[in-house]
């Protein structure tokens, strides 16, 4: 493969539709000194298998259906997936397993997520993470995660159509319980995180807990593919007509 370098103009939702004033907005944003530095470090040095990728560099855009149902949210780009090739969930380990996961569960037309011109269409779903960019540790700091929530607030009031949101992992599920407490005059219960917890928020939507399909969770056992695939097949029956 050479030369790869994934472009603005190959995203869909930066281009066209209700998201592209968002987005071509987002992927200019310098907001956290750490941050910054950090994602144009890891794009500059790459891993040695990446050589000839030109790293995408920048914060990642949501990716799927502006009118779906259901929203699969994780925590942040990876260093070397979505951080390399420009989509959420696009090009490392984590994905490989969501996207065949989720393949399996018929939301995506393919079981593979590996560039952003490789043909992914997801089916009435949109994935996006609650911090745009690749944190240092995968680890942001609160002030962090506060002066990113602007970005992921605004996708939410676009992506109206939403019932049901997957919160891959602690951070997304909190990342989610945030935008609430930010958005809606609402005191909220305790919500603890687990993988299948499901609660009726104040404000009309399921949150979902799913534990993050890391590396480390499936390398441990902690989640494994059926586990994954049983979880998706609930979610969408949850939605009955709309996937
Ligand atoms: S994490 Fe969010 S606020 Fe910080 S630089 Fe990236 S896009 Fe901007």
């Amino acid at each position: 493969m050479n030369n790869v370098q994934p472009k603005i103009s190959d995203h869909p939702l930066i281009n066209k539709g209700p998201l592209s004033k968002l987005y071509k907005e987002l992927v200019q944003c310098e907001l956290c000194p750490r941050i910054v530095e950090f994602r144009t470090k890891v794009a500059l040095e790459k891993r040695k298998q990446y050589q000839e990728w030109t790293y995408w560099g920048k914060p990642i855009p949501g990716f799927g259906d502006a009118n779906a149902s259901l929203l699969i949210l994780g925590l942040a780009p990876a260093a070397h997936g979505g951080n390399r090739t420009g989509r959420v969930f696009t090009g490392d380990k984590s994905a490989d397993f969501l996207i065949r996961s989720l393949h399996e569960a018929k939301i995506t037309n393919q079981p593979n997520s590996d560039s952003l011109t490789d043909g992914l269409i997801m089916n009435n779903a949109f994935m996006t993470p609650v911090l745009k960019c690749v944190p240092p540790y995968d680890k942001p700091t609160a002030e962090e995660l506060r002066q990113c929530s602007p970005y992921f607030n605004q996708e939410m009031r676009i992506l109206s159509k939403i019932k049901v949101v997957l919160a891959l992992g602690k951070i997304g599920f909190d990342g989610y319980l945030r935008y609430i407490k930010q958005n809606f005059d609402i005191i909220l219960k305790d919500y603890p995180f687990g993988h299948d917890k499901k609660y009726t928020l104040p404000n009309g939507k399921i949150l979902w807990g799913c534990y993050h399909p890391s590396p480390r969770n499936v390398n441990t056992g902690r989640l494994n593919q059926k586990m994954m695939i049983d979880l998706l097949r609930k979610v969408k029956r949850s939605l009955k007509d709309d996937i």
